[in-house]
């Protein structure tokens, strides 16, 4: 499949197709030449991030999506390794509490945008609505179809408030879950991670990639771009998601702020 068959982020005047999209993908690029590549990227976010936090104007939303054992944690960790701990934060979202239950389904999602300076990785997001609520009928179709529309008004809303929004669904194929998933099991450090439950998800693979596809097709916006990487490879995923994640925050013009009057030069006794 060549690489403009599976643009990163699918264009928006195309129904969008998950059918045209290869999880094993990875383009021209090496194993080998990525995990050199992927150094130099984890020591750019850290640099980008650093001017995030002094420039003070934007907040940084990641939303990163996947089916169990897609690799979302794996990417937060891969591709923030070399960023300190002040300035970025993951929050994960699982079965609402029942606070969160008996709010409306953004209350949790709004509480944890990123303040000015900031990044905020988003392991599993709003999008959960449009998913898990969706596939296993938490949600009635009369609800979850208004969503669509509810979802890109919001994230409009914070993007016109400063807080840039990078969706990245990582898509594996069912057989690399199978793979992965039989690897927790047979792991007695991961068998934790394991729950019954998640074969029950696996069993609905095919409304789960519908649903995808079709959040991709309606809240893939200019001000919040979804982005749907092959992550079979997790070494191909790392470099996209580092990559898409650069090119955006070099788009900003972020600058340090100018120092106070007469600190330059100053010599401290
Ligand atoms: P993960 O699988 O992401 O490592 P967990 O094992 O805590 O973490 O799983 C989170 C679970 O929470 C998933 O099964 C997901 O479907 C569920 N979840 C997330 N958001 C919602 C929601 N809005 N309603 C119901 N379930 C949700």
């Amino acid at each position: 499949m060549s690489k403009d068959a599976q643009p990163l982020s699918p264009p928006r005047d195309k129904k969008f197709r998950l059918k045209a999209y290869d999880p094993a993908y990875t383009g021209t690029l090496k194993e080998s030449e990525a995990r050199e590549r992927i150094t130099k990227l984890r020591l750019r976010i850290n640099e980008l991030q650093d001017l995030l936090y002094a420039d003070q104007r934007y907040g940084l939303l990641i939303v990163l999506q996947g089916m169990d054992a897609s690799g979302k944690d794996g990417t937060a960790n891969s591709v923030f390794r070399d960023v300190g701990p002040v300035g970025t934060l993951v929050t994960s979202f699982g079965v609402p509490t029942e606070e969160e239950h008996n709010h409306d389904y953004l209350w949790r999602i709004h509480n944890a945008m990123p303040e000015r300076g900031k990044t905020v990785i988003f392991n599993r997001s709003h999008y959960e609505s449009l998913l898990v609520e969706r596939v296993r009928g938490f949600a009635s179709p009369e609800r979850w179809k208004a969503r669509y529309e509810e979802i890109n008004q919001f994230e409009r809303m914070l993007s016109r408030e400063n807080t840039v929004i990078l969706k990245f669904f990582l898509y594996i194929s069912k057989d690399e879950q199978r793979i992965q998933i039989q690897q927790r099991v047979d792991d007695p450090k991961k068998q934790w991670k394991f729950r019954m439950g998640d074969l029950d998800d696996r069993k609905l693979w095919d409304e789960y990639m519908l649903a995808y596809e079709e959040i991709v097709d309606r809240c893939n916006t200019g001000y919040a771009p979804w982005f749907v990487v092959p992550a079979n490879r997790r070494w191909y995923r790392d470099v996209v998601v580092a990559e898409a994640i650069i090119a955006r925050l070099e788009k900003l013009s972020l600058r340090y702020p100018p120092a106070e009057a007469g600190v330059s030069g100053l010599k401290i006794v």
